[in-house]
């Protein structure tokens, strides 16, 4: 039988006479698609959302291919085998990848809904310049004996275009190992490919009271969440389900104060609660979105923080290979003496608090 969300993976957006019928192409993407040797495209239901005239459309710049990428001043040689700590003593399967003593990611799928044009992971999922092998029971085998893991996140590519059969398996093999607590799934498809979540997916993450699954989704525009989306998420948190936000901080397309506002509550009335905001990370041939750090702890305090409620906060974090890094705001504590701080708001306004000796 045929599944709606099959048949948008079978129809990806990913040629350029596709792509012409669907948008007007300027002389420069048009350039970039017949030149650069990349892996590119989406979903026609995410293709849909693009702006037909405007190629500073968020969503044509996060999949139309750019001929920036064919510069890389700052992006690190080799920068997945450095961020997902693969080059250390410890012997691991190419599934695994860890930073943390209680918690992995386990990679089990290289192909996604959407090849991101800003990803960290593109010289493994969007380039192909890093062959790893992906055995799934390998890797369940490595978490099975590793007792000190109780947090499992389960990332790709998208591990949610596995069929149903692969991610019930993985889902309860994970469930059957005692010392996981928890079980975590990194996946674009409830903002790209939202028919993705249907019944029988519903039936296989949700239902259980033990081992909960919290599903983290990459939203970097309000543009990209739809009636869609909205009901895909209803779906998921409705059988169970928790699901975050971990959106990039990119240049031309977020990193402003409206659109990063606008973005992070529109994400709470799709029942998404914003989890991380990551700095661009220095993959090759990214540049171009990539900001100065400072500006996402600005963003947070100049159109976040006292401006929105607090469950739109998210925190605002570099990932390197010793692990992420919060980098928030500090303009909270302006003085502090022995009885008191001076503390400031999002307005600007002081007020004092005492300073409780230990
Ligand atoms: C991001 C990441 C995790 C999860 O980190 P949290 O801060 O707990 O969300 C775990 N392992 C690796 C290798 C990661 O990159
Ligand atoms: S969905 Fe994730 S892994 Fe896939 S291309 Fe986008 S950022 Fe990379």
């Amino acid at each position: 039988m045929s599944e709606e969300w099959k048949d948008q993976i079978n129809n990806q957006i990913n040629t350029l006479e596709k792509l012409e019928e669907i948008i007007n192409l300027t002389d420069s993407e048009k350039e970039a698609i017949n030149t650069l040797d990349t892996r590119w495209g989406t979903t026609p239901y995410f293709a849909s959302l693009m702006d037909k005239d405007d190629p500073e459309c968020p969503i044509r710049k996060q999949v139309i291919p750019s001929l920036e990428e064919k510069h890389n001043k700052y992006g690190m040689h080799d920068y997945l085998v450095w961020k997902e700590n693969r080059a250390t003593d410890e012997v691991r399967p190419d599934s695994i990848a860890r930073q943390y003593k209680d918690r992995i990611a386990f990679t089990v799928f290289k192909k996604c809904g959407i090849y991101c044009r800003h990803c960290f992971r593109k010289e493994l999922v969007v380039d192909h310049d890093l062959e790893l092998d992906f055995n799934i029971d390998e890797g369940l085998e490595w978490i099975s004996q590793h007792e000190e893991i109780r947090d499992v996140l389960i990332t790709g590519g998208d591990p949610l275009l596995l069929s149903d059969d692969k991610i019930e398996y993985i889902i309860a093999s994970l469930r059957a190992i005692p010392h996981i607590e928890m079980i975590r799934i990194g996946s674009r498809l409830p903002i790209v490919l939202p028919q993705r979540i249907t019944e029988d997916l519903k039936r296989i993450l949700g239902g259980y009271h033990d081992v909960p699954i919290w599903l983290n989704t990459q939203c970097n525009h309000p543009k990209e969440i739809t009636e869609k989306t909205k009901r895909a998420v209803y779906d998921l948190v409705s059988s169970g389900v928790n699901v975050g936000n971990q959106a990039v901080l990119l240049k031309g397309i977020n990193d402003d104060v409206k659109a990063i506002r606008e973005l992070h509550q529109k994400l709470l009335t799709a029942r998404i609660r914003p989890y991380y905001l990551f700095y661009c990370e220095p993959a090759p041939g990214i540049d171009h979105f990539r900001t100065p750090v400072e500006k996402g702890a600005e963003l947070i305090r100049d159109g976040l923080r006292g401006h929105t409620t607090g469950l739109a906060q998210p925190m605002y974090v570099i990932a390197t290979n010793i692990g992420k890094i919060p980098l928030m705001p500090d303009y909270y504590i302006m003085d502090k003496t022995d009885e008191k701080y001076i503390l400031k708001n999002h307005r600007g306004e002081l007020t004092e608090f005492p300073n409780i000796p230990e």
